[in-house]
């Protein structure tokens, strides 16, 4: 049985199922939740305060090996992407990006996704399932194993931020998420500030609020889109939670951070001068930042990116709103760093 996932309570659990005395418990719990999480301990093994004969049990009936990394793809920008497989043989991403002075980390929380934005490859994976919050840890703890920054909190260490952002849509796995963000962020875990880490949805407005007033973490919303009807084409889930509706969400998060709004920048579609300034005048009353992120092509898609000087113009008239609107650079593209694309060219592989 795995180990990953558990928090000390869990881990106490586990150590009475071991025969270790009421007594010792709490103590016991505590060092193997520093191994596991602050540690990075792969193994009973190097657990050396623990007693031999627990540690044997341990191995015997536990596990705290990571998933295979089926592959590993370095960029030449720094950027570095893992396909995970998990025992079932399902299969997600995470990305590192690394920055200057930083480096956020983007974990998946399903595989594949239920919702299906039109201009996303995730959405059209068949398989779904929720990764339980072991899953969700082992991204980060593969991670740190590969950038070889054990124990945490090294002052010199890469991964700073966490960003969840990857395949799947966070709040529809709350709970496991919120399980993981929780170790994520324990001093004595992974020891992640929630001030660096970042949730993003594509609007699953009853648990906005939910999230920030428990897990305290920033919020990102994929909104691409100002008008409802151009929203529920692009953002099906809009149907259900429209747009008005999602910014009243926004402007109650409990938390006083800027909420990142996600723009994707797809030509002749959300891109026009008039979308730009009723994109400012709905953010209006909110900490708001607008991300623009160019269009990631995948093979089938029927969208383009918009051109770069559109980008440009559509930048500057957000600007001028007084709202910070950052062209995201796209990173990675010569290992296929887009959302769902490395799954799908390591499928295309074996099949072949
Ligand atoms: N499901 C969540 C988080 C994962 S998607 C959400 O939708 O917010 C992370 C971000 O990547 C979202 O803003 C999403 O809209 C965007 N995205 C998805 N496919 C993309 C593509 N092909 N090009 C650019 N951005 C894309
Ligand atoms: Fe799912 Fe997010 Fe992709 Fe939409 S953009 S299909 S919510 S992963």
């Amino acid at each position: 049985m795995p180990l990953v996932g558990l928090d000390p309570g869990g881990l106490a659990a586990v150590l009475a199922a071991c025969g270790v005395p009421e007594a010792q418990r709490r103590m016991r719990a505590r060092q193997l939740f520093r191994w596991i999480y602050a540690r990075g301990a792969a193994d009973f093994a190097a657990m050396t305060d623990l007693p031999a004969v627990l540690r044997e049990r341990l191995a015997a009936e536990y596990s705290i090996s990571r998933p295979e990394i089926v592959t590993e793809r370095r960029s030449a920008d720094g950027t570095v992407k893992w396909l995970l497989r998990f025992a079932d043989g399902q299969e997600v991403e995470s990305v590192f990006i690394p920055e200057a002075d930083r480096g956020a980390l983007c974990v998946s929380t399903q595989v594949g996704c239920t919702l299906s934005c039109s201009f996303c490859h995730t959405g059209t994976m068949p398989l779904v399932r929720n990764l339980t919050a072991g899953e969700i840890l082992a991204q980060m703890l593969v991670a740190r194993d590969r950038l070889e920054e054990w124990p945490t909190g090294r002052p010199d260490r890469r991964f700073t931020n966490l960003v969840v952002m990857g395949m799947g849509e966070p709040l529809f796995n709350y709970d496991n998420l919120a399980a993981a963000l929780r170790i994520a962020m324990d001093p004595a875990g992974l020891d992640l500030s929630k001030r660096r880490i970042t949730v993003s949805t594509s609007g699953v407005v009853p648990r906005i609020e939910q999230c920030g007033r428990e897990l305290g973490t920033g919020l990102a919303v994929s909104l691409h889109a100002v008008r409802d009807e151009l929203r529920d084409r692009l953002v099906p889930l809009n149907r259900k939670w429209n747009i008005a509706s999602l910014l009243d969400a926004c402007r109650r998060y409990p938390i006083r951070r800027r909420i990142t709004f996600e723009y994707v920048m797809l030509k002749g579609v959300n891109d026009s001068d008039a979308d730009a300034r009723e994109l400012v005048r709905l953010l209006r009353g909110i900490p708001a930042k607008v991300n623009l992120i160019p269009f990631n092509p995948w093979p089938g898609a029927v969208y383009a990116c918009s051109t770069g000087d559109r980008v440009r113009a559509f930048a500057a008239i957000v600007e001028a709103g007084g709202i910070a609107a950052p062209i995201r650079l796209p990173r990675g593209r010569d290992i296929l760093a887009a959302c769902g694309q490395l799954k799908t060219a390591s499928q295309r592989d074996r099949a072949a």
